[in-house]
C-alpha cells in the first residue's frame, strides 16, 4: 500500500545498536514526518474501525502512535506507563526482558469496566510487551480489541506468543 510505502521508506537502520549483532529499528523520522505519521495512523487503525473506544499506547514511542491515531479515529488514549509513573492506585504487570525484569502499568480504575481497547506501538519483537499490555488489559476489566503495530520483527516469535492467546494482531510492516 502507499501508506506502508511511505512510512517504509523513512525506518532508520542502525547496525549494532543497543549492542553488538543487533540492528536497531528507528521509527522517529516516522514520527517527524507529518504526512507519514497520519498514513500511520490510519492504516493501523482501518482493520479494527468500529470496534475499540480507546487506544492503548505503549511508553514510549507507542504513546505518539496512540495520540495521533486518537485524532485519526475520535478513540481516546490509555496511558500504558513504565513502572514507577503513574500517581494513583495501579495495576502492575511483570514481563521479562533479555536481562531481568520490567514492568508496565495503568491506574486501576482508568476506564470502565468492559471498554474495548486497541493497544499499539512501534515495534513487536519477542511479543513480551504487548503481552504484559494485554495482560494488564484483562486483569483490569477490560476487553483487548487488537494489537497494531507498525514493524513486525520475523523470526522472533511475537506473532505467535499473541495468536496463541486470541489476540488478534496487525503490523503495517514485516521485516
Ligand atoms: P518485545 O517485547 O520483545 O516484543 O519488544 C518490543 C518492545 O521493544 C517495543 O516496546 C519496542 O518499542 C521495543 N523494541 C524492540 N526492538 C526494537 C527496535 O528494533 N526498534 C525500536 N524499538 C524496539
Amino acid at each position: 500500500t502507499p501508506e506502508a510505502a511511505l512510512v517504509d521508506s523513512l525506518i532508520a537502520s542502525i547496525p549494532d545498536f543497543p549492542e553488538h549483532g543487533v540492528t536497531f529499528r528507528d521509527l522517529t523520522p516516522v514520527f517527524a514526518d507529518g504526512a507519514a505519521l497520519k498514513a500511520l495512523s490510519t492504516a493501523l487503525t482501518a482493520p479494527f474501525e468500529g470496534r475499540f473506544e480507546y487506544l492503548g499506547g505503549l511508553e514510549a514511542r507507542g504513546f505518539l502512535i496512540a495520540g495521533a491515531a486518537s485524532i485519526v479515529t475520535g478513540a481516546g488514549v490509555l496511558s500504558v506507563r513504565k513502572a514507577g509513573k503513574l500517581p494513583r492506585a495501579v495495576l502492575s504487570q511483570e514481563y521479562s526482558l533479555e536481562y531481568g525484569v520490567a514492568a508496565l502499568e495503568v491506574h486501576v480504575d482508568q476506564l470502565p469496566v468492559g471498554s474495548r481497547v486497541l493497544i499499539v506501538d512501534d515495534v513487536l519483537a519477542t511479543g513480551g510487551t504487548a503481552l504484559a499490555a494485554a495482560n494488564l488489559m484483562e486483569r483490569a476489566g477490560w476487553h483487548v480489541t487488537g494489537f497494531a503495530v507498525a514493524l513486525e520483527l520475523d523470526g522472533l516469535g511475537g506473532r505467535a506468543k499473541l495468536e496463541d492467546r486470541g489476540i488478534e494482531t496487525f503490523s503495517l510492516l514485516q521485516y
